[in-house]
């Protein structure tokens, strides 16, 4: 053995023993010893001040009046988890889910009552899907080990993560949240939609009272009681709130993408379907009906336009109306689109504008077909009908269970008139194909986050296809499904020479 070995070897076991409490060296070079680490509960470690155990923030189980007490019990509560470290988030995981799938009809008949769009089983089915939400185990360091050592990646959280969720699918786009966002680490506060609030602040209460129960942690979740434009604007610009994660329409993403702090944004689509010749027009059918039809066809990722070959149009349309799916003729459907959208003019020689009519946004295919003034079966879960590529159901991200199907000449005309409907969002797409060529030129030409071939959009997400779910999507920031990941900073750790152990 070499004498650098030896003395190598020395100093490593006598820096073992010395951190095992054991004074006794074989060594005259004693390792200084390591140094006492600081109380973990104190700081974080960023500049933002300490927080202090305010009274006033006891006993409010997450539901805060204020944007800034929220945010400040929000920190109190990170540094808790800082402290108690990975079990802790890993309770908190298990608490979500398992309250989730417990409460999943109580909670969806709330927000359904409150929201009073989309459709009860679908909102109940979406609560019982949390358990699908990736969680701590999400967590894994990435390290290299090579003659200059080791070095270890880890991903640690921000810290306060300020969430802001859509009326779509309130609670289940929170649960979502915190399982994805705790188990990195990090606490969060909630802006709610105004119109989803009051379930939303049921499900944190209920979520902060086990957490407590379980871990001793107060307020890992909060959420500001009654939301408006202020109280987002004092969310984006507090001190404790480091990072945004925005789930909704434009309006809501280019706000946040203005308050200067790094938003994650999951923004809106409008997914075009496109149907060649060589699917099966049944496999094809039955999962435009499911995907447009879930939830009134509220989902973000959710069917809205198909493109179709026109020779295989016809039978595509009979499959649909075999499978459950109800014709509307040109007539119905102009009246449908009379109720439906409000046609604005032109400015200046510009095109009309259309805007979607909120009354149908999430509503019963019966509420639609009196519209229409046409008599559907009870139960039916979705209506299409023959329209031109620019119609407003195309055109507009209109959340309705009635989908638009165009006839296309060639693949080519499909491809880019989806990306037409698309509008650059680069959020889903789907396509119904065993032409590799083809669907190879739609996924290049769409570009989105999510393209879904020969299945439901819900594949897309995990249920019927293979991956994982979340309720957040971000489109236009590019960090895609969310996850654990989604919400850390990656640091590293670097042992120089040492450690790699062969
Ligand atoms: P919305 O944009 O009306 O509201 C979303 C949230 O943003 C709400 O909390 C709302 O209060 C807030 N908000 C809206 N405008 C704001 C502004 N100017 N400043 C600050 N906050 C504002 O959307 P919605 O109707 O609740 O949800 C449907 C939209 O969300 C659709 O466009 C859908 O595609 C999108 N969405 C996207 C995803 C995704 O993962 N990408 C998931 C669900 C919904």
């Amino acid at each position: 053995m070499s004498a650098v070995n030896e003395t190598l070897i020395r100093d490593v076991v006598a820096e073992v023993l010395g951190r095992l409490g054991n004074g006794a060296t074989t060594t005259t070079s004693k390792p200084s010893p390591a140094p006492t680490p600081a109380p973990k509960s104190e700081s974080c470690g960023c500049s933002v001040k300490k927080s202090s155990a305010n009274p006033a923030l006891r006993g409010k189980f997450g539901v805060f009046a204020t944007a800034e007490e929220a945010c400040e019990a929000a920190q109190e509560a990170f540094l808790q988890l800082k402290e108690k470290g990975v079990a802790a988030r890993r309770k908190i995981e298990e608490i979500v889910k398992a309250l989730a799938e417990k409460n999943a009809e109580q909670w969806g008949k709330i927000e359904f009552e409150e929201t009073k769009i989309g459709r009860l089983d679908h909102k109940i089915a979406k609560l019982g899907l949390i358990k699908l939400v990736p969680g701590v185990d999400w967590l894994r360091p990435d390290a290299r080990s090579g003659d200059h050592g080791i070095t270890l990646e880890e991903y640690t959280p921000f810290g306060v993560v300020g969430a802001i969720t859509p009326s779509t699918h309130s609670i289940p786009t929170l649960s979502g949240n915190i399982v994805n966002i705790c188990a990195a680490g990090n606490s969060v506060v909630f802006n709610a939609h105004p119109s989803a609030a009051k379930c939303a602040a049921v499900a944190v209460r209920a979520y902060n009272e086990a957490i407590y129960r379980e871990t001793g942690i107060e307020n890992i979740a909060c959420i500001i009681e009654k939301p408006s434009l202020d109280s987002f604007n004092a969310l984006c610009k507090n001190e404790f709130t480091r990072l945004l994660l925005v789930t909704g329409g434009p309006m809501v993403v280019k706000a946040a993408m203005q308050t200067g702090k790094r938003a994650i944004c999951a923004g809106p689509g409008n997914p075009p379907v496109f149907v060649d010749d060589t699917c099966c027009p049944t496999r094809a059918a039955k999962a435009i009906i499911s995907g447009a039809a879930f939830d009134n066809n509220l989902l973000c990722i959710g069917e809205k336009q198909v493109f179709v070959l026109d020779h295989v149009a016809d039978k595509l349309m009979q499959r649909m109306s075999e499978n459950g799916a109800v014709k509307l003729n040109s007539s119905q459907l102009e009246k449908l689109t009379k109720a439906a959208f409000t046609i604005t003019p032109g400015q200046g020689g510009g095109c009309a504008h259309a805007h979607t009519n909120k009354d149908f946004i999430g509503k019963d295919t019966s509420v639609l077909a009196q519209a229409a003034g046409i008599n559907i079966p009870s139960g039916t879960q979705l209506l299409f009908g023959e329209t031109d590529a620019m119609h407003p159901f195309v055109q507009e991200e209109q959340m309705m269970p009635m989908i638009p199907i165009v006839r296309v000449k060639s693949v080519e005309e499909g491809i880019a008139l989806s990306l037409q409907s698309e509008h650059n969002y680069k959020h889903t797409a789907i396509i119904h194909s065993h032409d590799v060529e083809t669907i190879t030129a739609m996924a290049r030409a769409l570009d989105t986050t999510l393209f879904v071939k020969n299945g439901a959009s819900p594949c897309g997400l995990g249920l019927g296809g293979e991956g994982y779910l979340s309720f957040s999507i971000a489109t236009p920031t590019g960090e895609g499904i969310t996850n654990p990941r989604t919400f850390t900073r990656v640091r590293r750790c670097v042992m120089v020479d040492n450690l790699r152990i062969y």
